[in-house]
């Protein structure tokens, strides 16, 4: 097996213990109830509540018109009550998910919806909300004392709430970094060759053993579900783990970093704000 696995419980918790004695209040907006929403929902409660901080659930009727889902995205924007906002996407069809994020106030924007945040991610702006994501993915090699300097990193997916600015975040900690996508040739091949193996495609069973080595370094991003209707990674977990150097489990992986990381950007905003 693996020599290091990679436990999304105890990065989370030592995020936890570094938040400790801070307080502050989070928005969560969402137009109607969507299953994978409220699975998301629960685990931030379960974590905020064990943090002590604040989680308001501002549920908007599903036929809500574009007018009224605006003013009142724009009323609890300036609603001091909150420090941050998490706007469940996608919007139904029928409204904007674009002009939502030009509507979100950036300093409250802690999952980086608003371009502004994501232009200060790729301009390095120090201030600027990362992806919560991108930023677990981050904290799990930093937990687990796995330096990006010079080291070759492939990512797996190259959207723009994962691979892209998780490939800014790596750069800036002076990665050379590769960002592979579904037209990629021979993406076994350089996979093979990278030191660290990000898996953000969502594609289940995608990293088999032809895109590892003994020395590999895999962080599993990917949520999908099995043949079998369980929930895995996009790696091949069984055939692989034995064979690489680190891996992070799915579930157990980065899933359970996600809401600590959201729980931090919220004691950031609350400090930009004051
Ligand atoms: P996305 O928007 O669908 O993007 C997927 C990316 O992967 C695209 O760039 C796509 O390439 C690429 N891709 C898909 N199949 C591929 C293949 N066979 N070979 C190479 N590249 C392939 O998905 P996302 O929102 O970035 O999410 C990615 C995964 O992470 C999903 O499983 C999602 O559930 C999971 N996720 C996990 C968390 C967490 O907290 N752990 C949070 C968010 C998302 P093209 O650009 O060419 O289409």
């Amino acid at each position: 097996m693996a020599e290091i696995i990679m436990k999304g419980s105890e990065v989370a918790a030592s995020i936890q213990d570094s938040l400790t004695g801070k307080f502050a209040n989070l928005e969560i907006v969402k137009v109607g109830a969507r299953p994978d929403d409220l699975s998301y929902q629960r685990g931030i409660i379960k974590r905020f509540a064990a943090l002590g901080f604040g989680v308001n659930i501002h549920e908007l009727p599903e036929n809500i018109s574009q007018s009224d889902f605006d003013s009142e995205f724009e009323r609890i924007n300036k609603d001091s009550s909150n420090q941050g906002i998490l706007l469940f996407r996608p919007l139904p069809s029928h409204l904007s998910d674009e002009k939502a994020c030009k509507i979100i106030n950036p300093f409250k924007d802690i999952d980086c919806m608003s371009p502004i945040n994501l232009a200060g991610v790729f301009a390095g702006v120090k201030n600027s909300f990362a992806p919560c994501t991108a930023l677990a993915v981050m904290e799990m090699l930093n937990y687990y004392k796995i330096s990006l300097l010079g080291q070759n990193v492939v990512i797996v997916g190259r959207s723009l709430v994962l691979g892209r600015p998780l490939s800014m975040l790596m750069l800036s900690e002076n990665a050379t970094v590769t960002i592979c996508h579904s037209k990629t040739k021979n993406l076994a091949e350089i996979c093979k060759r990278a030191d660290i193996i990000i898996a953000a495609a969502g594609h289940a069973g995608l990293i088999t053993p032809e895109f590892v080595n003994d020395k590999s370094i895999i962080v599993d991003v990917g949520i999908n579900l099995s043949s079998e209707g369980k929930i895995c990674g996009d790696v091949d977990y069984e055939r692989v783990a034995p064979i690489v150097h680190a891996i992070s489990p799915v579930p157990g992986g980065v899933g359970a970093v996600t809401t600590s990381v959201l729980a931090k950007n919220l004691v950031k905003a609350a400090i930009l704000q004051a």
